[in-house]
C-alpha cells in the first residue's frame, strides 16, 4: 500500500453515497483517518460501529476544522445549511467537494456561503448508486469503474481539482470534467426523467381501483422499469426542485414523444410504431452493449 495522500477525509452525510466512499477510501489507503458528521447521532454512531468511519463529531464545524478534504453527501436541499456550518470550521487550505445529483444549484450555494475568493471548492457527482439509502446500504465497490463528473468553476484551484480527482480515482472511479450547466442537462435526461417516469407510473397504477389485482400481475419488465421508484422521496424531491428547469425541459420533450406514439395508436399506424420502436431498440442496444 502506498503512503496516504492526506491525513483526514471528513464525510458529511454517511449514507449510501458518503458511506460507500468512506469504505472505498479506507480500502485504498488514500487517507489516514475518516471522520463523519451529519444530522442524526445514532446513524453516525452506527457508521463507526460498521467500520465506515473512524469517529464522528456532533458539530459539523468541529469536524470541518481538522479535515484536509470534506465531502458533503446530503440531500440537495440541505447543502447550503451544511456549507454554512463548514464555513465556521474550515481553513483556507481545506478542500470541499460534494456528491449532489445537480451541480448548478450546489455551486450557487457554495459561492454564496464560501465566497468566490475561496478556491478549494470543487463540485462533483458520482454516476453510481442504488435505490437503497442509509449507511447500511453502503458498500466499498460502488464506484469501481463508474464515472464521477467534476464540475469545477473558474474559482476552483488546479490543486483542489487534482486532489478531488485523486480521491475518486482511489475509490475506483473514472473522473471526467464537465461544465455544470451541461451536467444538469445531461443528467436531467438520463437520470432525473427516468426516476420521474418510474415514480409517476407506480403512482398512476396505484391510484386505480383494482390496484392489488394489477400489481399481482406485474412481471419482470415492470420490476425492471420501476426499481428506481423505491428510491428516497426526499432526495428525489430535492433533485427535481434543484434541477427544475432542465427536468421540465426533458419532460416536455418526452411528452411530445408520447404524443407521437399516442397519435400513431389513434391512427392505427403500425408502421410508425415499428419505426419508433426499431430506432429506440437500435439506440439502446448500442448504448448498453
Ligand atoms: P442517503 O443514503 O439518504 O444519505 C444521506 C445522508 O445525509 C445521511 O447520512 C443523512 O443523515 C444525511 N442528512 C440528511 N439530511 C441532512 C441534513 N439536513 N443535514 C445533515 N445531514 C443530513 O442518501 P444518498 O443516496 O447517500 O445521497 C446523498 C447525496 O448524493 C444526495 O445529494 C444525492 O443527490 C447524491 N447522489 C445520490 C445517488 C444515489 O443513487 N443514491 C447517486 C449519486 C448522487 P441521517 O442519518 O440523519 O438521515
Amino acid at each position: 500500500m502506498t503512503e496516504p495522500r492526506v491525513n483526514t477525509v471528513c464525510i458529511i452525510g454517511t449514507g449510501l453515497i458518503g458511506g460507500s466512499l468512506a469504505l472505498a477510501l479506507r480500502q485504498s489507503g488514500f487517507c489516514q483517518t475518516i471522520t463523519g458528521a451529519g444530522r442524526t447521532e445514532s446513524t453516525l454512531q452506527q457508521a463507526v460501529e460498521l467500520g465506515v468511519i473512524d469517529r464522528y463529531s456532533s458539530s459539523i464545524a468541529e469536524a470541518a476544522s481538522d479535515a484536509d478534504i470534506i465531502v458533503v453527501s446530503v440531500p440537495l436541499g440541505a447543502m447550503r445549511a451544511v456549507f454554512e456550518q463548514i464555513e465556521q470550521g474550515k481553513t483556507d487550505n481545506t478542500v470541499v467537494t460534494d456528491a449532489g445529483s445537480a451541480k448548478q444549484s450546489v455551486i450557487r450555494d457554495a459561492e454564496a456561503v464560501f465566497g468566490i475568493g475561496f478556491h478549494g471548492f470543487v463540485a462533483g457527482h458520482p454516476i453510481a448508486g442504488t435505490e437503497k439509502s442509509g449507511v447500511t446500504a453502503a458498500f466499498a465497490e460502488l464506484y469501481q469503474q463508474r464515472r464521477v463528473i467534476l464540475t469545477p468553476t473558474q474559482n476552483s484551484s488546479t490543486e483542489a481539482v487534482g486532489l478531488v480527482r485523486s480521491m475518486w480515482e482511489a475509490a475506483g472511479a473514472e473522473v471526467e470534467l464537465m461544465d455544470a450547466a451541461h451536467h444538469d442537462l445531461v443528467l436531467a435526461g438520463t437520470s432525473h426523467l427516468p426516476h420521474l417516469l418510474a415514480f409517476g407510473l407506480v403512482d398512476c397504477l396505484n391510484n386505480m381501483e383494482d390496484v392489488d389485482e394489477i400489481f399481482r400481475f406485474a412481471a419482470g419488465g415492470f420490476r425492471d422499469f420501476t426499481r428506481i421508484a423505491s428510491s428516497d422521496p426526499v432526495m428525489w424531491r430535492d433533485i427535481c426542485l434543484h434541477n427544475r428547469e432542465e427536468v421540465m425541459g426533458m419532460m416536455k420533450r418526452y411528452r411530445d414523444e408520447m404524443d407521437d406514439i399516442y397519435q400513431a395508436l389513434e391512427d392505427k399506424d403500425g408502421e410508425k410504431l415499428k419505426q419508433i420502436f426499431t430506432k429506440a431498440k437500435k439506440a439502446r442496444d448500442a448504448f448498453c452493449g
